[in-house]
């Protein structure tokens, strides 16, 4: 199918590895030129070469902290008049409802809610103004079925899923979609973390830890970063303006819900 979206301008953030890595990659498949981000430059760069190479596109390497105003405004001053932007940045800690206080949750916010709207903020308007735009923003399953050691991830996108639910519907109406991808676990550096986690907790192997998660999930595995970026592309194309403010799971079954 073709998307429609090529010689379009996205940005995509926290885009070296992993779930953003697959959503630039699969937008620069479908032609779209890219402003991409992240901490660390060399994996950044890395990434950079790798979708030139695969799909020769532009491709602007920012590293940046995207959850520090400073960080945003590098990523802004590279990104100019833009199309579609996906947001994204690491997740927070695990950890126990009593022990965080008043800093972890701003911490939490600043990354996973205050971020992305800051970049709806600064980009959409351009979008509705050119009357055409597209905004994803990658939260967690834990949206709809909460991962209690996750409380400040579960809380922060709590608070961006309404911010979307409603400027969504205020912005339809110029051509500009703003959508939610939910993951369930996916093959990637944070997933084996968590694996690396329960291994230690339960004396297990990293393995086994995966083969129990697996078992959760009644697909019986771990999605893929592609699979993942391919759902972003779809969302970002021309096809997706009827699709407004939802938030669409991708979690091979995991959560357990008729809707
Ligand atoms: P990942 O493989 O660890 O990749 C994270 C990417 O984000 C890296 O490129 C990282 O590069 C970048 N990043 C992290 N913090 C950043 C920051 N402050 N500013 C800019 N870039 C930043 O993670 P992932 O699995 O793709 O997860 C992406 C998001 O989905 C996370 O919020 C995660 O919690 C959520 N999620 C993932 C899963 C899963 O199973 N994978 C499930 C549910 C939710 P640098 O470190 O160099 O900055």
């Amino acid at each position: 199918m073709d998307l429609g979206i090529a010689g379009k301008r996205a940005v995509v953030c926290a885009a070296s590895k992993g779930l953003g890595r697959g959503c630039a990659m699969a937008l620069a498949e479908a032609g779209a030129h890219l402003v991409i981000n992240a901490r660390g430059a060399e994996a950044l760069e890395d990434t950079a070469e790798a979708i030139r190479a695969a799909h020769g596109v532009d491709v602007t390497a920012v590293a940046a902290d995207i959850t520090t105003e400073e960080g945003r405004a590098k990523v802004l001053d590279a990104a100019g008049d833009t199309d579609i932007l996906v947001n994204n940045a690491g997740g927070p800690p695990p950890g126990m409802w009593q022990d965080w206080d008043r800093e972890d949750f701003i911490k939490a916010l600043d990354g996973n809610m205050l971020a992305p709207i800051a970049m709806i903020q600064a980009l959409v308007p351009g979008m509705m103004d050119r009357g055409w735009g597209r905004v994803v923003n990658i939260t967690s399953q834990s949206v709809k079925a909460p991962i209690p050691v996750l409380g400040l991830s579960n809380s922060a996108r709590a608070g961006l899923t309404g911010f979307v639910a409603g400027t969504s519907r205020q912005v339809a109406g110029s051509g500009v979609t703003i959508n939610n991808l939910l993951p369930g676990i996916h093959a990637t550096d944070r997933a084996k973390a968590l694996d690396e986690g329960v291994s230690k907790q339960q004396g297990i192997s990293t393995d086994e830890a995966k083969a129990q998660r697996c078992k959760t999930i009644p697909a019986g595995r771990y999605g893929t970063a592609e699979e993942f970026g391919a759902a972003c592309a779809f969302l970002c194309s021309t096809h997706a303006g009827f699709i407004v403010g939802q938030n669409l799971l991708l979690d091979g079954g995991g959560v357990n819900a008729t809707l």
